[in-house]
């Protein structure tokens, strides 16, 4: 393998699944693998992420990249905390090193993303981007001439307790209105599952079998098929999101905001109402370059590509 371009193997700790890829040094995507996220010890996470890198990983890969959900101290490479896991706090970064026997790199999973689209994504070409990603909570991360933004520990970026809607719904940290309770994925669901249950014989209440269901989906095929109550929803998404981006544009300039997670397959009925609040609460628009709201240019492997090319250029 003399002269041969390093590989990379990126890793994506989800809250119910992990994923791997290997990415080659021109981007490319050869190999995936995934499997459940354990609910127990971090040994367990360890073995698990571990068990993946040997599923995916050839003879040129010399580092692995992993995207995990919490907080991750940029300094350790450690997850300091992440909601509802039994894994926080452990130093996962020395854990999956010891396991793989190659250097690691962990970083938040938003900010992995929010690296994906920076070097192959909807971001290229920009030093300056914010990604944010609607899931099951709300994910952040800011490139700043063309670094990750980490701040003093590396929780920086934690957009998702950004107030959007003070008096709103109860966010997992406790306050109100925060903006991964007001407008992520699990939002529109919360929203989607209640309006079919107050109008059962609604579209969005036939499509989510009467509220019992999942209802993220079924707000976006209920939308396109024209129930005011779906696009009533997803237009209150958007015109949070909207609120939110706008924040974040004026805190830091990007010259691009992009939006990844699952909500974004509802397209403009998602997009259009977030571009007319951002457009609304951008300081002084007349006056700066248009500021493009855009959709991510990766689906769901953004994460473990992001965290497999962060591996690389740290390599470099
Ligand atoms: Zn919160």
């Amino acid at each position: 393998m003399t002269g041969a371009p390093a590989e990379a193997v990126g890793v994506d700790v989800g809250g119910t699944k992990i994923a791997a890829v290997r990415v080659t040094a021109g981007g490319a995507v050869p190999v995936r693998a995934r499997c459940a996220t354990p609910r127990g010890t971090a040994a367990e996470l360890v073995a698990a992420v571990a068990g993946l890198v040997e599923r995916v990983r050839g003879e040129r890969v010399a580092a692995v990249g992993v995207g995990l959900p919490g907080m991750v101290d940029a300094r350790t490479g450690a997850l300091a905390f992440a909601p509802g896991l039994e894994f926080a706090r452990a130093p996962l970064r020395e854990l999956i090193e010891d396991a793989v026997g190659l250097p690691v790199v962990t970083d938040n999973d938003a900010n992995v993303a929010a690296w994906a689209e920076y070097r192959r994504g909807a971001g290229r070409g920009h030093e300056h981007l914010v990604l944010v990603t609607l899931g099951t909570g709300l994910g952040c991360g800011v490139v700043v001439g063309g670094r990750l933004l980490h701040g003093a520990r590396g929780f920086a970026a934690e957009a998702s307790h950004l107030t959007v809607d003070p008096g709103g719904v109860r966010c997992e940290c406790g306050n109100l209105g925060c903006w991964g309770a007001a407008a992520s994925g699990a939002a529109i669901a919360r929203l989607g599952g209640s309006t079919a249950r107050e109008h059962p014989d609604s579209p969005l209440a036939r499509l989510t079998g009467g509220g019992r269901t999942d209802a993220g989906a079924a707000v976006t095929a209920a939308a396109r098929g024209g129930d005011d109550r779906a696009l009533a929803i997803l237009d209150r998404i958007g015109t949070l999101t909207g609120v939110g981006l706008a924040a974040l544009a004026n805190l830091f300039d990007p010259a691009v905001v992009i939006v990844g997670g699952g909500p974004v397959a509802a397209g403009e009925l998602l997009l259009a109402p977030a571009r007319a609040e951002f457009a609304r609460r951008l300081y002084s628009p007349g006056d700066r370059p248009p500021v493009p709201v855009v959709a991510a240019g990766f689906a769901d492997d953004a994460g473990a590509v992001g965290a497999a090319l962060l591996a690389l250029d740290r390599l470099r």
